[in-house]
């Protein structure tokens, strides 16, 4: 499997995967346009893209879902819980495009996917993991909390993008945010804090993952240092050294490393 995130963040959501029968992408939360233009620098058409699976309906992980599909005949996977709320914003595509799921695990192509609910306020939102030919990466962003549960599903994985949204103290000090706003945020349905990301990724490393990439980080209560040294900090606290026991990336609104998971 080859993956790499392509945009992350409140400003839109696009990562890409392929393996050898499939190529997927996980949230295609830029414009139409500017997903064309990301897969381009991959040497990636429109036409060739298999699959987009969603996780949730909230605009920066949809926004060009409606006319990326709607042009390239897309199949759109996304939980049965979601697909009321989905639907309402996705009106040029047609049901035979509509693909539920449901936790049970699925195929595409090559790709066996299990997907588990997360906390996150919308009207459904899910992680996924991805496996081919005994490889796994997983995607678990805008959580508001990560509970053992959820971590269940993913540990083993190679590759983990995990979200780090916001340093507490920058949130809590932000005077552009209302209170009812940052509540929202800090609420165990909202997003994901850098601390918390941490712990979690103690329990991964625990598990047998390797790496993980910091990811949906907020540009107003984040910044990408901050999260890698907040992370850094709490591993290496733990005896966990970056960079030889385990690595960290993080994620931007630009396009990625590329990871071959082989
Ligand atoms: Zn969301
Ligand atoms: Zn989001």
């Amino acid at each position: 499997m080859r993956v790499v995130n392509l945009s992350s963040g409140s400003d839109g959501n696009l990562t890409y995967l392929e393996s050898q029968g499939s190529r997927i992408l996980i949230d295609a939360g830029l414009s139409c346009r500017g997903i064309e233009t990301r897969l381009s620098l991959l040497g990636v058409s429109g036409t060739q893209i298999d699959a987009i699976l969603i996780t949730h309906e909230h605009s920066d992980h949809i926004r060009g879902v409606d006319v990326f599909a709607s042009k390239f005949k897309t199949k759109i996977y996304a939980h049965r819980d979601g697909w009321d709320a989905l639907s309402r914003k996705l009106q040029r595509i047609s049901n035979t495009q509509k693909f539920p799921f449901t936790s049970a695990p699925f195929q595409i192509n090559d790709l066996t996917i299990t997907s588990f609910k997360v906390p996150h306020d919308s009207a459904c939102c899910v992680g996924f993991s991805i496996e081919s030919e005994n490889k796994r990466i997983s995607i678990c962003t805008d959580l508001g909390t990560i509970s053992d549960q959820i971590l269940s599903n993913i540990y083993g994985s190679q590759l983990v993008y995990l979200e780090a949204n916001h340093d507490i103290e920058m949130l809590k000090n932000n005077i552009n945010y209302s209170a009812s706003l940052k509540h929202r945020i800090l609420s165990s349905r909202g997003h994901l804090s850098n601390i918390a990301s941490a712990q979690a990724i103690e329990k991964l490393f625990k598990n047998g993952t390797k790496r993980v990439v910091l990811s949906h980080l907020s540009k107003e209560n984040n910044t990408p240092g901050l999260a890698y040294e907040t992370v850094k900090t709490i591993l290496e606290a733990r005896g966990i050294v970056i960079g030889e026991d385990f690595f960290v990336d993080v994620a931007s609104t630009l396009p990625g490393k590329i990871y071959k998971i082989t």
